[in-house]
């Protein structure tokens, strides 16, 4: 049986783990290096995972950003050497194993229909958490596409001249769904209000937290309805903080219920939590 190291890059923290046919043998996790430049976390993730190599027969990085042949770009970050960075043969030169680097919400992606909510050969995976990242898998194949953009749902646009978006775009949907745009719209009615307290207040029947709740779910629902248009979808898997909140899934699952059966999507949790990034990479061939 093989054994990968894997590793999930996040923005605020980056784990390590060895996985073996879609379990955890052990996990670290450190807060994710503040630096401007992407070889700090080449060394980051060297050192974690030194100690571990050994054991493995391979070597998979789930992270954020844009992953294409190998190579890294993580816009967010403001790295001065993070455009189109050569992550893997950095990390294969220093491992001196093969090196498997995926984007992380299409590692999860990947992760859940092999091992977790994934029942079919058609679903979309979305995570709704600071941002809104998203995965494919058709046919029973992950699709990464050539520039790593495929399955980015977060930044389909629903409006051009809309609320501006982390990447520079206006009017993202990931600019009305996210938990950092949650909170941001509720400031005028709470400020300081954090995304787990709008959910509060929502529960609390407040109003204006309900609305800015619906306006959420309501806008990602017809997303997903329009990805089944483009790739007849049978699921999407939720995750992510913000779409594992209680409550959040039932408004989804309400939501689609407006529409019509031929674009309706059977909406289910993610059941793998933080660990399906490091399982998913780990289990690309
Ligand atoms: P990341 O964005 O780093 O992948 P998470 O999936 O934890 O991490 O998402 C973070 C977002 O989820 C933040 O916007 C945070 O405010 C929100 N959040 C965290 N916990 C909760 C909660 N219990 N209920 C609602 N929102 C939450
Ligand atoms: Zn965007």
């Amino acid at each position: 049986m093989e054994t990968v190291l894997a590793f999930d890059v996040g923005g605020t923290k980056t784990s390590c783990a060895l996985v073996a046919n879609g379990k955890i043998l052990c996990k670290k996790e450190k807060a994710t290096v503040g630096s401007n430049t992407a070889e700090d976390f080449v060394q980051q993730i060297f050192k974690m995972g030194q100690s571990w190599i050994d054991k493995a027969d391979k070597v998979a990085v789930a992270t954020l950003g844009l992953v294409e042949g190998g190579c890294w770009s993580a816009p967010t970050l403001n790295l001065i050497d993070g455009k189109k960075f050569p992550l893997a043969n950095k990390l294969t030169k220093l491992f001196h194993k093969n090196v498997t680097i995926v984007n992380d919400a299409q590692a999860a992606a990947w992760g859940e229909y092999k091992f977790g909510a994934g029942k079919t050969k058609d679903m979309l995976f979305v995570t709704v958490s600071t941002g809104v990242g998203g995965g494919l898998v058709s046919s029973g194949r992950l699709i990464t596409g050539k520039t790593g953009l495929a399955g980015h749902i977060g930044h389909i646009q629903i409006n051009p001249h809309g609320l501006e978006c982390t990447c520079g775009r206006k009017g993202c949907l990931q600019a009305y769904v996210s938990g950092e745009s949650i909170s941001f719209a509720a400031q005028p009615y709470h400020p300081g209000a954090t995304t787990k307290n709008v959910f509060e207040q929502a529960e609390d029947g407040k109003d204006w937290a309900k609305d800015i709740l619906h306006t959420s779910a309501s806008l990602l629902t017809t997303a997903i309805s329009n990805v089944k248009s483009i790739l007849d979808i049978e699921i999407a898997v939720i995750g992510g903080s913000v779409g594992l909140a209680k409550g959040y899934i039932g408004m989804l699952q309400k939501e689609m219920l407006k529409e019509d059966d031929l674009y309706s999507v059977k909406i289910t949790e993610a059941v793998l939590g933080s660990d399906a990034g490091l399982i998913g990479a780990a289990s690309l061939d």
